[in-house]
């Protein structure tokens, strides 16, 4: 385990700034500095291009960057969801072959779970894989897909064996975008961006040495990453003052990295960091409410739960490292709890918003009072609640496996999926 103290973290990070930074060289030169100095997802295992960092010392890095009002690491979903799933199940060279690009940004990729007809109930996906000597060919839909319009590759879950129960016969794959028989039409939401899309897929093909931790074995690959996702939500996004997206397609690698200070994306909404708790704070006092009884409780008790979620996290790290068994519910359920944390505190966040803009409230765009960004939060505040998987799914998970009640009736788990009602 690494020892580095939150102080040695800042003094190193601060020294990286200072004698990098440039806000006139093009992102991609950024981000190949950042990736080389390993200050990008530092939690990963030092074979896999990180640290191995805890949570909480990734922060600093993170705080540091904001502080320093310097643009983040690339962010999206390579780095939240499938870096970390490749180092936990890939192969050393698919290690080798795909995390880099992530970790500098050069590759953007995305999260092809959903369907039509299998969000909560993802196991039940119908796309299907069927193998042609070193390939598989690929036929199915998936929706819901975010920046699924500017991603090189896709993590994909697809039904290899029918004939297998339903949990059984899903393999992963690490599944290239650009080619034939793959069609994405973005959905645009009432925040006026197109963030997620419909992926049509018909006989695409895709490596068989893209299977991600062996045939079959998608289910628990996926958990693996929605594990991630979870946490991720739970715990806040990315880190600096500005984002620009990742991959060659959102065209954003070859301008000027001081173009994106400040700019924020739009999954960046859904967590509220410290800029938003100070921008709440800043906007009662600008508009005489500070004082009102009203925005002064709520004010705190965003406070309150925002100290609980940091202190919450912290306190799971310690358990873990010490090997201490955890108090309350926290085992193996920390990622359903933060998740669920995250909606409240995303909720009182949207409550005050509104209270404290007033009329102002309903005018959005980057003109409008607070550059648009508490608009957006009202906005974007039912999309948390429901990607990752819907807070009503991680009441049901912390039951079963963090209290031990029964399992929701349904079908036997043995029963083959081809002879499920569909
Ligand atoms: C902004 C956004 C981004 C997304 N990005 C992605 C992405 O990149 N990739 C991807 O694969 N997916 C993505 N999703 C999809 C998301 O994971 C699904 O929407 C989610 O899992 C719910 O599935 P569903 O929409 O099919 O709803 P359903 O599963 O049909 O659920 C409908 C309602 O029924 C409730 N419900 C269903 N089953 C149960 C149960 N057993 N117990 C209690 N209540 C239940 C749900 O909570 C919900 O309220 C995204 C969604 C959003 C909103």
């Amino acid at each position: 385990m690494s020892t580095e103290t939150p102080e040695q973290i800042e003094d190193l990070t601060g020294a990286f700034i200072d004698e990098n930074w440039d806000p006139g060289i093009p992102v991609r030169k950024w981000w190949a500095r950042l990736a080389s100095a390993r200050l990008v997802n530092t939690t990963l295992p030092e074979d896999a291009g990180g640290r191995g960092w805890t949570g909480a010392q990734a922060t600093v890095v993170n705080r540091v960057l904001a502080d320093r009002r310097v643009v983040g690491p690339p962010g999206g979903l390579g780095m939240l969801l499938a870096a970390p799933t490749i180092a936990t199940h890939a192969t050393q060279e698919q290690i080798e072959r795909w995390v880099p690009s992530i970790l500098d940004g050069t590759e953007a990729w995305c999260q092809l779970f959903s369907e039509p007809g299998a969000g909560s109930d993802l196991a039940g996906l119908q796309t299907k894989a069927v193998r042609d000597g070193d390939e598989w060919v690929i036929t199915g839909q998936k929706v819901w897909t975010s920046h699924g319009h500017e991603a090189d590759w896709g993590m994909l879950i697809a039904r290899t064996d029918p004939d297998l129960p339903k949990h059984q016969g899903i393999t992963y794959f690490g599944f290239p975008m650009a080619q034939d028989g793959v069609e994405v039409r973005p959905l645009t939401e009432m925040t006026g961006r197109a963030l997620f899309n419909e992926v049509f897929i018909s006989e695409a093909r895709v490596p068989d040495a893209n299977v991600i931790g062996g045939r079959g074995n998608g289910w628990r690959v996926a958990n693996t990453t929605l594990t991630f996702e979870r946490a991720g939500i739970g715990g806040g996004h990315g880190g600096g003052f500005g984002v620009a997206a990742p991959g060659r397609i959102a065209g954003h690698l070859d301008r000027p990295v001081g173009e994106f200070l400040g700019k924020r994306g739009s999954i960046s909404v859904g967590a509220v960091g410290r800029r938003v708790l100070h921008l709440l704070s800043e906007e009662a006092r600008a508009r005489g409410k500070a004082a009102d009884p009203v925005v002064r409780d709520g004010l705190a008790q965003l406070h309150i739960l925002h100290r609980l979620a940091a202190m919450t996290t912290k306190r799971q790290a310690a358990e873990r490292r010490s090997g201490r068994a955890p108090s309350g519910l926290g085992a193996g359920v920390e990622g359903n709890l933060a998740k669920i944390l995250n909606t409240k505190i995303l909720h009182q966040a949207r409550d005050l918003a509104g209270q404290i803009l007033g009329p102002d409230a309903a005018v959005v765009g980057h003109d409008a009072a607070t550059e648009g960004l508490l608009q957006e939060l009202i906005l974007f505040s039912p999309a948390p609640p429901i990607y990752g998987g819907t807070d009503e799914v991680q009441r049901n998970v912390i039951g079963e496996r963090g209290l031990g009640l029964p399992k929701e009736p349904g079908p036997s788990k043995d029963t083959p999926f081809s002879e499920l009602p569909k």
